[in-house]
């Protein structure tokens, strides 16, 4: 029996997108093996090919070559219904916006994703109620986005990324609307999570946001330019603490 299989293997994934005459090479052959429990953050320049990588890992699109394999299943030749399905299942997302329903409380943001996997009305309360009591927002269910701090708002959004209990967390710059203080509680919750075991891929231009994660990849025209284990790596709770005794 061979050893567990990858959360993620990419193996020589490229990407062309075609405009017209004109064809831009996002991706020109990328390999990279996240394993379970790893956090991974990817850096690069604007253009080098970041967005384009987590959006064919989130099974939001298909590479022109290559082959992709989530959790030892080669989706890549998956059709788009069936990338949808796998997204929905096996995939939380986080985003720089937030991407939060307006006049809506945090509990039903959170229970949205449940409402497309047949789960019950009130197995999604419970499910929900807890995700937002993981990232501290217990005493915050009813309330709207507008009533909440952007860091709260990210912290929703994180819950709802993990209702559905994900095999990867992917978040593309999440700490990029934020001022740094909310950034490091961002991260701090981040680390909580992989710390449980939660294997999560995280886009960010910023190097001390990329340094509390434990790898880090950094990408160039579309290929891998570095890819290192983080020497001195941040802990987000620990430079919290120390802020707070000043
Ligand atoms: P990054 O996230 O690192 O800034 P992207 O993955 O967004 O980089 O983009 C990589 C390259 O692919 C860029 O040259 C960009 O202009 C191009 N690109 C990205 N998305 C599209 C698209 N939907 N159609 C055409 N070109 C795209
Ligand atoms: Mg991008």
């Amino acid at each position: 029996m061979s050893s567990r299989a990858a959360v993620v293997d990419t193996q020589g994934i490229e990407k062309v997108y075609s405009m017209g005459d004109m064809k831009v090479h996002a991706l020109r052959g990328v390999s990279l093996r996240i394993e379970a429990g790893e956090f991974l953050a990817v850096m690069g320049a604007s253009g080098s090919g970041k967005s384009t990588f987590m959006n064919l890992v989130g099974c939001l699109d298909r590479p022109t070559a290559g082959a992709f394999l989530l959790n030892g299943k080669d989706v890549s030749r998956f059709s788009r219904d069936q990338l949808a399905g796998v997204r929905g299942r096996e995939i939380g997302f986080v985003f720089q916006g937030f991407n939060l329903l307006p006049r809506t409380s945090a509990l039903e943001n959170v229970e949205l994703p449940m409402l497309y996997q047949g789960v019950s009305a009130k197995e999604r309360k419970k499910r929900a109620s807890e995700a937002l009591a993981r990232v501290g927002l217990g005493d915050r269910v009813d309330h709207t986005p507008a009533q909440l701090s952007g860091g709260q708002q990210q912290r929703v959004a994180i819950a709802r990324a993990l209702v559905n209990r994900p095999v990867l967390l992917l978040a593309d710059e999440p700490t990029g609307n934020l001022d740094s203080q909310t950034s490091i509680e961002v991260m701090a919750i981040f680390q909580e999570l992989n710390d449980q075991g939660l294997t999560i891929l995280l886009v960010t231009h910023e190097s001390d946001i990329a340094e509390h994660a434990r790898r880090v990849v950094v990408f160039k025209d579309g290929v891998v330019l570095s890819d290192r284990p983080v020497q001195k790596r941040r802990i987000a709770r620990i430079q919290l603490a120390a802020e707070a005794t000043g």
